[in-house]
């Protein structure tokens, strides 16, 4: 049996490349809104023209398009056995809308993971964040240096269109504002809420998680 995971955390502390590494380790897809909704942007589908305003913004899109795009993608094959959400849910309508997709397939969450970092930290990460246009490696200006190649495969580095100093603060409040409450949400749910140090390298958070769901008996 596979697992189903939830990953929190504001903008910036790392949900994208600890969720991989996760889905990765436990053969599960990895299903992030923000990814999907980059994909709609980039291939210019009538969804993505509906939530490039909001996206470009750093202001949520609505609530209906990214229980869509979870619900389809529930229904999709790779989910079948488990999964890992990153970057959903955001709201409590959300989490509302994917307790109730959860129970018309009669399955539960083994653990929601909250990864916390200092909003100074968050900044930096974020500010400093690179991605590669041709392959999606994400890196930073710490490990890279400015305008450099992509260091795995030669194309071009750019920062991301929401990673602008004035979009991230308001993607920090909104975060602050609709997503913090889900903490306590999640926390007097019945599978409960697990919170984790996001400082360190990657792979020290890494193992900060895994030991941490080996505790929970989240997993075998
Ligand atoms: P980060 O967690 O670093 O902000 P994401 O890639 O998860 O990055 O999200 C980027 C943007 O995509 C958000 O600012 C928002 O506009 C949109 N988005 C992603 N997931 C959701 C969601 N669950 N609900 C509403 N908007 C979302």
């Amino acid at each position: 049996m596979g697992v189903r995971l939830i990953i929190m955390g504001p903008p910036g502390v790392g949900k994208g490349t600890q969720g991989e590494l996760l889905a990765e380790r436990f053969g599960i897809p990895r299903l992030s809104t923000g990814d999907m909704i980059r994909a709609a942007l980039k291939a210019g589908t009538r969804l993505g023209d509906r939530v490039r305003v909001y996206y470009e913004a750093g202001d949520l899109v609505p609530d209906e398009v990214v229980l869509g795009l979870i619900s389809e993608a529930f229904d999709g094959p790779e989910a079948a056995c488990g999964f890992l959400l990153d970057g959903f849910p955001r709201t409590v309508a959300q989490a509302d809308g994917l307790a109730e997709l959860l129970t018309a397939r009669g399955i539960g969450l083994d653990a929601v993971l909250s990864l916390e970092a200092p909003e100074q930290e968050l900044v930096e990460r974020i500010s400093g964040r690179r991605v590669c246009e041709a392959c999606g490696l994400v890196t930073h200006v710490r490990l890279v240096g400015d305008a450099s190649p992509c260091p795995a495969c030669g194309a071009s580095l750019i920062q991301r269109s929401d990673d602008r100093a004035e979009t991230v603060r308001n993607r920090l409040s909104v975060y602050r504002e609709q997503t913090e409450p889900l903490l306590a949400y999640y926390a007097s749910s019945e599978t409960g809420l697990t919170a984790v140090d996001g400082l360190g390298s990657p792979e020290a958070v890494r193992d900060r998680l895994l030991e941490t769901l080996r505790c929970a008996e989240a997993v075998g």
